[in-house]
């Protein structure tokens, strides 16, 4: 895989695609700079040798230049972060950023405009791609969160760099990670799949099925399985077109000698609410009228026994409804599990909005082996499929 240990950028520009796409709060301040902080290596490495950087990203999803996605809104955190000036440009293409651009001394760093404030981003515009490839001698991508997208800054540009591109540390390092986990990992290999929808982890099971040892399946997209080997789930959330389905996955776990585990109890609640009443009942006897909510205290002890003989673990996906505290606990102890193993020298990766979420929530963050910065991008890969961010570069 070339990166950018394979270039010595003395003396070059080098044009980044970072993933800036941060949460701001009403004041517009970044709430959470991780994405900010995971491409520090390679824009320090880049400076050091002596080049210049050009940062471009997008933030949000804009319907035009709206002032609430200006990249400008994080310079001061970047500043912070990178602990050095950074100059803006408030555009990403035309004279402007031009004239900017020929004044960049080594050592210096832009940030260009939201690159969705121009609709060619979004749309692969290869005259855009073109335009932006100006800028720069040596292209990085470094923007994992955006992988998946075949956009003008993220795959297009690259054929402008037809032996100047490569990959930046940080996405390196997502791709180094998952490939690790699925193709060359220590066994026994334990994926958790939980949160909302099976429909949106289908793929995810199915690819990973048979080079994982255990499928730990949790929260709500638990009860579809459930259900469909004829259990009562009461009020609980299930999609009944993917009941047939499920009952294949299940079948082919067997053939594949995957262990599947289910809930065996939750903590089932009388109303979508940190207020409802609760109780602990058996996954596949839940009446009308309950939900679950929550892995209960006989699924959680099983999930850390599961946990703790593993050497690899990959968690996608939190085990309950665990933004509210009252349905927090089955999340949390697959967490301290994972953290515990991990100390015992399994590999743990965790990945997708969600688990990454609960990972911040319950700081666990610096305790697991590596913590992804892309939701989409990294269930994609799972999936098996090849993003265009990634192939761009290969190619
Ligand atoms: P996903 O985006 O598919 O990873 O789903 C994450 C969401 O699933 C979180 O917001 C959780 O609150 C939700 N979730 C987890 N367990 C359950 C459950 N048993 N019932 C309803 N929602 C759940």
């Amino acid at each position: 895989m070339i990166t950018i240990n394979d270039f010595n950028f003395k003396d070059k520009k080098a044009l980044i695609r970072v993933d800036f796409n941060v949460p701001l709060n009403d004041k517009l301040e970044v709430t959470d700079a991780t994405r900010i902080e995971a491409a520090k290596p390679t824009i320090t490495k880049i400076l050091k040798d002596g080049g210049s950087v050009i940062l471009m990203s997008h933030l949000g999803r804009p319907k035009g230049k709206e002032e609430k996605f200006s990249l400008k809104n994080i310079v001061s955190k970047v500043e912070e972060i990178l602990e050095q000036k950074i100059k803006f440009v408030s555009d990403c293409i035309g004279s402007e950023v031009e004239t900017e651009i020929e004044n960049l001394q080594n050592n210096q760093i832009i940030l260009l405009e939201n690159l969705r404030f121009h609709k060619e981003e979004k749309e692969g515009d290869i005259e855009f791609a073109k335009k932006l490839s100006k800028f720069g001698d040596i292209y990085v991508n470094d923007a994992f969160g955006t992988a998946h997208r075949a956009h003008a800054s993220t795959a297009i540009i690259a054929q402008f760099f037809p032996k100047n591109k490569c990959f930046g540390l940080l996405l390196a390092k997502e791709i180094e990670s998952i490939n690790y986990v699925l193709n060359n990992s220590v066994k026994p290999v334990t994926a958790v799949i939980g949160g909302a929808k099976v429909s949106s982890k289908i793929e995810v099971i199915n690819n990973i099925m048979d080079k994982v040892d255990n499928i730990i399946i949790g929260g709500g997209m638990a009860f579809t399985f459930i259900k469909a080997e004829g259990g009562k789930i009461g009020d609980s959330l299930v999609e009944n077109d993917k009941l047939e389905l499920a009952l294949e996955i299940l079948a082919k776990a067997k053939v594949n000698k995957t262990r599947i585990h289910l809930p065996i109890d939750v903590i089932a609640a009388d109303a979508f609410s940190n207020d409802a009443n609760t109780m602990i009942i058996e996954a596949n006897d839940i009446p009308d009228g309950w939900m679950g909510l929550d892995s209960g205290p006989k699924t959680n002890v099983g999930n850390a026994f599961v946990i703790a003989g593993s050497k690899t673990i990959l968690w996608n996906g939190p085990l309950g409804v665990f933004e509210m505290k009252k349905f927090a606990k089955g999340t949390r102890e697959l967490g301290y599990a994972i953290k515990d193993a991990t100390l015992e020298g399994a590999f743990s990766l965790v990945g997708g909005g969600d688990s990454v979420a609960a990972v911040k929530k319950f700081q666990f963050a610096d305790k697991v082996s590596y913590v992804s910065t892309g939701g989409g991008a990294m269930l994609e890969m799972l999936e098996g499929k090849k993003l265009p961010g990634i192939e761009a570069i290969l190619n």
